[in-house]
């Protein structure tokens, strides 16, 4: 089933004001199973709106809309939605006499202009407001469109909640789905177009499921989606081959979950000397609840003094080979190691930009990790490209990608 939502108010073109109604319609819509297909901000001008409520009731089964039905004269969405089904706006008694209590309930009288709140489209069904002036409506098959729903809903997020739980619910009720699964998988280091290509015949052969890739700094997510879970768990084992180790975890944990996870299974514990990630890596561990099992602390050792001083770097080390260099970065994950008693000491250094020269020779972009254990050091160097913190988030994320592919 198509569904659209329309969020219709200027103000919500501007910086002012979120369109949060639609991200609340989105997730109760969700509960029955459903799922919309497209969404829409749009101003308060007539002729826009006319022409997308015209191009949304052609493509779309349900079109829900919020705001506009304000007293004031830019509020058109019902003018205009009477206007595309050719329906005439007549005064309901009852909806003025709610207009009248509502007023009466607050000492006041109501100006006359919010009586323009009591015209309903003819053919229109009425869904009563307790929270305010304007009424939602509703339209089932209307004038020109059969098979088609449209729902118009105020714009002030209570009202528009209320609404849907007290009437809308129940009208959608027998629209419910059986609910969408979703299988979320988590690969690390492994860039969003490299993905692409290496699982596109395995995500054709799975093609009974609706797949997207999201890309982000720190990992690439895999998504699908499908009604049935045998198929996702087919499709999950199909993956869990192709990727190996490039699979970070499969649902909702993150590559630092998933290294605390594996650290304490193994009853090892974890330190950290950073430079370029100046404690990125560390914030994202003691993020996750019981961090303190397997993390026993960082050194953000940014400067030269610092490294040698909090990490235990030789000087000489960083007199022949600089700050930022493998065997600058390997002596910090020693030094943290040893002074820690961790199992692993992980190391960052690099220049995360802008400029070159005030970081050193190394060129922007360039991140050295190495990681110190029970078998001796790795180091590996990467290019990374983007903006400072870009490379500063994605250094943290792959240095501790880098300790989850020596832990699995
Ligand atoms: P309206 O029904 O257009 O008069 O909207 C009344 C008020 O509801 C607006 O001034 C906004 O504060 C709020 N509002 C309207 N649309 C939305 C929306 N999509 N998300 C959140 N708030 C909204
Ligand atoms: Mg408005």
């Amino acid at each position: 089933m198509r569904i659209e939502c329309i969020a219709v108010g200027s103000e919500l073109l501007s910086t002012g004001r979120l369109d949060t109604n639609s991200v609340w319609i989105t997730e109760r819509l969700g509960r029955l199973g459903l799922s919309i297909h497209r969404k829409t901000a749009i101003g308060d001008e007539p002729g826009d709106l006319r022409a997308l409520f015209l191009e949304a009731i052609q493509r779309s089964e349900l079109v829900i809309c919020t705001g506009g039905l304000g007293p004031t004269f830019d509020d058109l969405t019902k003018e205009t939605w009477a206007e595309v089904f050719g329906a005439e706006l007549v005064e309901d008694p009852q909806v003025r006499r709610d207009i009248l209590d509502f007023y009466a309930a607050r000492n006041r009288v109501p100006p006359e202009s919010n009586f323009k709140q009591a015209l309903v489209p003819v053919g229109a069904r009425i869904l009563r407001n307790p929270f305010g002036t304007a009424p939602a409506l509703y339209w089932e098959s209307p004038q020109g469109y059969p098979g088609r729903r449209v729902i118009l809903l105020p714009g002030v997020p209570l009202e528009m909640k209320q609404i849907w739980e007290g009437q809308i619910e129940a009208l959608l009720a027998p629209l419910a789905q059986a609910s969408v699964h979703t299988l979320r998988m988590v690969v690390g280091s492994v860039p969003e177009s490299t993905l692409d290509e290496r699982t596109r015949a395995l995500r054709e052969q799975h093609g009974a499921l609706e797949w997207t890739i999201l890309a982000g700094i720190s990992h690439v997510e895999l998504v699908a989606r499908g009604a049935d879970p045998a198929l996702l768990e087919a499709a999950r084992k199909g993956f869990e081959g192709e990727l190996g180790e490039d699979l970070v975890c499969v649902g909702e944990g993150s590559i630092e979950s998933t290294v605390l996870d594996l650290l304490q299974a193994r009853g090892e514990t974890l330190g950290l000397a950073e430079s370029v990630t100046g404690g990125f890596i560390a914030t994202r561990l003691v993020a996750v609840p019981g961090a303190s099992q397997a993390f026993l602390g960082d050194v953000v050792t940014y400067s030269a003094r610092a490294k040698v001083q909090l990490a235990g770097v030789p000087e000489r080390v960083i007199q022949v080979h600089g700050t930022v260099s493998e065997a600058t970065t390997r002596a910090m994950a020693e030094g943290i190691r040893d002074r820690l008693g961790a199992t692993w000491g992980l190391a960052t250094t690099g220049n995360a930009g802008p400029s070159q020269d005030a970081q050193g020779p190394a060129a922007v972009g360039t991140i050295h990790i190495a990681l110190a254990g029970p078998a001796g050091t790795q180091t590996i160097q990467y290019s990374l490209p983007g903006f400072r913190s870009d490379i500063q988030s994605r250094a943290a994320a792959w240095a501790m990608d880098f300790l989850r592919r020596r832990l699995v």
